[in-house]
């Protein structure tokens, strides 16, 4: 028998779609295992501040199909301390909370990491991010829809593309996971895709050019990861302006719009599934591990492996874009 009687819940750093269908599995899992449910606001903020209320099971009624997060997000300093740790553990033994369910990307698992060592404090995390970038699981709540409103944007703006002879740079979110870039580049049957995993060991650029784009068609289209190393978008365009005047280059920033959105259906089902895989981690006395999907099996990564690793791309695809873009 399980020693947990109230679990807490947050979401935290950037929204994804899917963290609504999270909450709501994770929330119902536990009343039906018999748990009290507290529904933490704004991440780990909420838990400094004690911006905390009981979650029923219709607390969570109707949002399955919501983007964003209905418990709010925020990025929070302070628990980047040991004094702001302590304040948060002085509000769960205050609150009665004994085991935490965080859903967030790599800087929240990271955080739950921190935090369940230093006071040996059950903590269970979701991977909430449209990046795709925590090693462990297949894919991460939210990537799935956010690849598809990429896909519906390229179309569009294929439209205008196509009609103007132009080459398109357009930038997609993932600064160092390529996993938007490369697989919106083959949804929307772009020309190339400009990724980091491959920004130090070749000049994507040239590469691309020297492969012949425009040999035999009129326009373009680039999806480009945002990135320091190759300044994104913009600074990928500042260099075809330089190095190859030939080409009339426009920049599209899809920006916070792949965020945003009702989730798929994949991003719904995998959310509930991992939300309820959740809490069987916590009654089978799992902690500082991430719920996964490999291969369409749940499977606990421990928070260690989760953010450490880098998850691979699998780079066959890169082929593939440039064997289907001639
Ligand atoms: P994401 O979870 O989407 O990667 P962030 O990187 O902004 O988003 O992280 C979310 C929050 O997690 C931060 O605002 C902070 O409260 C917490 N966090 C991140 N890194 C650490 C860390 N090294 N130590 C403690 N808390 C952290």
């Amino acid at each position: 028998m399980s020693t947990i009687k109230c679990i807490g819940i947050l979401t935290s750093g950037g929204d994804a779609p899917g963290m609504n269908a999270a909450i709501r599995a994770v929330t119902r899992s536990a009343i039906y295992n018999g748990m009290t449910v507290k529904g933490i606001y704004r991440g780990y903020k909420g838990l400094i501040t004690g911006e905390i209320e009981e979650f029923k099971t219709q607390n969570v009624s109707n949002i399955i199909q919501r983007g964003g997060t209905i418990l709010k997000t925020a990025r929070c300093m302070e628990f980047k301390t040991p004094e702001g740790r302590q304040e948060a553990h002085n509000t769960l033994v205050r609150e009665g909370i004994d085991a935490l369910v965080t859903i967030g990307g790599d800087g929240t698992l990271t955080g739950a990491r921190i935090f369940a060592q230093e006071f040996n404090y059950p903590v269970v995390g979701l991977p909430g991010t449209i990046d795709n970038d925590l090693f462990g699981t297949d894919v991460t709540i939210g990537y799935d829809t956010a690849l598809n409103t990429i896909m519906e944007c390229v179309d569009k703006i294929r439209d205008t593309a196509s009609s103007h002879d132009r080459l398109f740079f357009i930038e997609v979110m993932g600064r160092d996971a390529g996993f938007l870039a490369l697989n919106g580049a083959l949804a929307s049957g772009a020309e190339a895709a400009i990724i980091p995993e491959i920004s130090l060991e070749k000049d994507q650029l040239s590469d691309m050019i020297e492969f012949g784009l425009r040999k035999s068609k009129n326009s373009s289209i680039v999806l480009v990861a945002e990135s320091e190393v190759t300044g994104g978008a913009i600074g990928v365009a500042e260099r075809v302006k330089k190095e190859y005047p030939e080409f009339d280059v426009r920049v599209t920033i899809l920006g916070h719009l792949q965020r945003g959105g009702s989730p798929s259906a994949q991003d719904r089902i995998m959310a509930t599934r991992m939300g309820v895989a959740a809490i069987d981690a916590l009654l089978e006395d799992q902690r500082n591990v991430m719920i996964g999907i490999q291969n369409e099996q749940i499977v606990y990564v421990p928070f260690s492996k989760a953010i450490k690793n880098d998850k691979p791309i699998n780079r066959d695809l890169l082929n593939t874009l440039r064997i289907t873009s001639i």
